[in-house]
Protein backbone atom coordinates (compact mmCIF):
# COMPACT_ATOMS: atom_id res chain seq x y z
CA UNK A 1 0.00 0.00 0.00
CA UNK A 2 1.36 3.32 -0.72
CA UNK A 3 2.83 5.38 2.06
CA UNK A 4 2.69 2.47 4.76
CA UNK A 5 5.68 2.93 6.46
CA UNK A 6 5.57 -0.90 6.77
CA UNK A 7 4.48 -1.96 3.61
CA UNK A 8 7.78 0.29 2.57
CA UNK A 9 9.86 -1.48 5.03
CA UNK A 10 8.51 -4.87 4.08
CA UNK A 11 9.26 -4.05 0.38
CA UNK A 12 12.67 -3.22 0.91
CA UNK A 13 11.75 0.42 0.74
CA UNK A 14 13.00 1.65 3.72
CA UNK A 15 15.73 0.48 6.02
CA UNK A 16 14.81 -2.06 8.81
CA UNK A 17 16.68 -4.82 10.76
CA UNK A 18 15.00 -7.40 10.18
CA UNK A 19 15.25 -10.90 12.34
CA UNK A 20 13.12 -13.44 10.63
CA UNK A 21 11.11 -12.91 7.09
CA UNK A 22 8.75 -15.63 5.91
CA UNK A 23 6.03 -15.53 2.82
CA UNK A 24 3.67 -14.38 5.05
CA UNK A 25 5.46 -11.95 7.57
CA UNK A 26 8.40 -9.88 8.69
CA UNK A 27 10.19 -9.48 11.60
CA UNK A 28 12.50 -6.20 12.72
CA UNK A 29 13.04 -4.39 15.49
CA UNK A 30 11.57 -1.40 16.45
CA UNK A 31 13.60 1.76 16.22
CA UNK A 32 12.34 2.88 19.36
CA UNK A 33 12.67 -0.15 21.55
CA UNK A 34 10.57 0.42 24.93
CA UNK A 35 12.72 -3.05 26.18
CA UNK A 36 15.56 -4.82 25.32
CA UNK A 37 14.21 -6.85 22.93
CA UNK A 38 11.49 -4.93 20.99
CA UNK A 39 10.26 -6.49 17.97
CA UNK A 40 7.20 -5.70 15.39
CA UNK A 41 5.80 -8.93 13.58
CA UNK A 42 3.73 -7.78 10.40
CA UNK A 43 1.93 -9.32 7.47
CA UNK A 44 3.60 -8.69 4.15
CA UNK A 45 -0.02 -8.13 2.70
CA UNK A 46 -1.47 -4.82 4.17
CA UNK A 47 -3.83 -5.30 7.01
CA UNK A 48 -4.73 -2.14 8.70
CA UNK A 49 -5.00 -4.02 12.34
CA UNK A 50 -6.13 -6.30 14.19
CA UNK A 51 -9.66 -5.15 13.49
CA UNK A 52 -9.57 -5.70 10.33
CA UNK A 53 -8.37 -9.37 10.56
CA UNK A 54 -11.17 -11.45 8.70
CA UNK A 55 -12.03 -15.33 8.66
CA UNK A 56 -9.21 -15.72 6.30
CA UNK A 57 -6.63 -14.48 7.86
CA UNK A 58 -6.52 -17.17 11.10
CA UNK A 59 -3.55 -18.77 9.58
CA UNK A 60 -0.83 -15.44 9.10
CA UNK A 61 -2.21 -14.14 12.49
CA UNK A 62 -1.20 -17.44 13.96
CA UNK A 63 2.07 -17.08 12.05
CA UNK A 64 2.64 -13.68 14.14
CA UNK A 65 2.19 -15.40 17.19
CA UNK A 66 4.00 -18.30 16.53
CA UNK A 67 7.30 -16.11 15.32
CA UNK A 68 7.22 -13.85 18.29
CA UNK A 69 7.03 -17.16 20.28
CA UNK A 70 10.29 -18.21 17.86
CA UNK A 71 12.12 -14.83 18.39
CA UNK A 72 11.22 -14.77 22.49
CA UNK A 73 12.79 -18.08 22.67
CA UNK A 74 16.06 -17.45 20.60
CA UNK A 75 16.79 -14.21 22.43
CA UNK A 76 16.47 -16.06 25.73
CA UNK A 77 13.17 -15.59 27.08
CA UNK A 78 11.59 -19.09 27.16
CA UNK A 79 7.92 -18.67 27.69
CA UNK A 80 8.30 -21.10 30.71
CA UNK A 81 11.14 -18.76 32.21
CA UNK A 82 10.95 -15.27 31.88
CA UNK A 83 8.47 -15.11 28.99
CA UNK A 84 7.49 -11.36 26.75
CA UNK A 85 4.66 -9.33 26.20
CA UNK A 86 2.76 -9.31 22.90
CA UNK A 87 0.68 -6.04 22.32
CA UNK A 88 -1.85 -4.81 19.36
CA UNK A 89 -2.72 -1.38 19.55
CA UNK A 90 -5.89 -0.59 17.56
CA UNK A 91 -7.71 3.34 16.95
CA UNK A 92 -6.53 6.72 18.55
CA UNK A 93 -7.24 5.71 22.49
CA UNK A 94 -4.67 3.10 22.43
CA UNK A 95 -1.85 5.36 20.94
CA UNK A 96 -1.80 3.46 17.95
CA UNK A 97 0.66 5.13 15.32
CA UNK A 98 1.28 3.00 12.42
CA UNK A 99 -2.15 1.68 10.56
CA UNK A 100 -0.69 -1.64 9.59
CA UNK A 101 -0.78 -4.91 11.11
CA UNK A 102 1.67 -5.14 13.86
CA UNK A 103 2.38 -6.89 16.91
CA UNK A 104 4.98 -6.05 19.69
CA UNK A 105 6.95 -8.20 21.46
CA UNK A 106 7.99 -6.68 24.18
CA UNK A 107 10.65 -9.04 26.50
CA UNK A 108 13.79 -8.64 28.62
CA UNK A 109 12.58 -6.29 31.82
CA UNK A 110 9.68 -6.82 33.94
CA UNK A 111 6.51 -5.72 32.52
CA UNK A 112 3.84 -3.18 34.08
CA UNK A 113 0.21 -3.86 34.84
CA UNK A 114 -2.13 -2.17 34.08
CA UNK A 115 -0.33 -0.65 30.63
CA UNK A 116 -0.69 2.94 30.51
P1 LIG B 1 1.96 1.50 17.52
O1 LIG B 1 2.09 2.72 18.36
O2 LIG B 1 1.27 1.81 16.20
O3 LIG B 1 1.34 0.34 18.22
O4 LIG B 1 3.42 1.01 17.21
C1 LIG B 1 4.17 1.45 16.13
C2 LIG B 1 5.60 1.09 16.43
O5 LIG B 1 6.34 1.18 15.24
C3 LIG B 1 6.28 1.99 17.46
O6 LIG B 1 6.79 1.20 18.52
C4 LIG B 1 7.40 2.67 16.67
O7 LIG B 1 8.57 2.88 17.42
C5 LIG B 1 7.61 1.72 15.52
N1 LIG B 1 8.04 2.37 14.29
C6 LIG B 1 7.48 3.45 13.69
N2 LIG B 1 8.13 3.76 12.56
C7 LIG B 1 9.13 2.84 12.43
C8 LIG B 1 10.14 2.64 11.45
O8 LIG B 1 10.27 3.38 10.46
N3 LIG B 1 11.00 1.61 11.64
C9 LIG B 1 10.89 0.77 12.72
N4 LIG B 1 11.79 -0.22 12.82
N5 LIG B 1 9.94 0.93 13.66
C10 LIG B 1 9.07 1.95 13.51
ZN1 LIG C 1 1.05 -1.43 4.95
Amino acid sequence: MADCIFCSIVAGDIPAKIVHRTESVVAFKDINPQAPLHVQIVPTRHIRDAAALGADDAVVLSEMVAVAKTIATDAGYDPEARGYRLVMNIGPDSLSSVPHLHLHVLAGRTMEWPPG
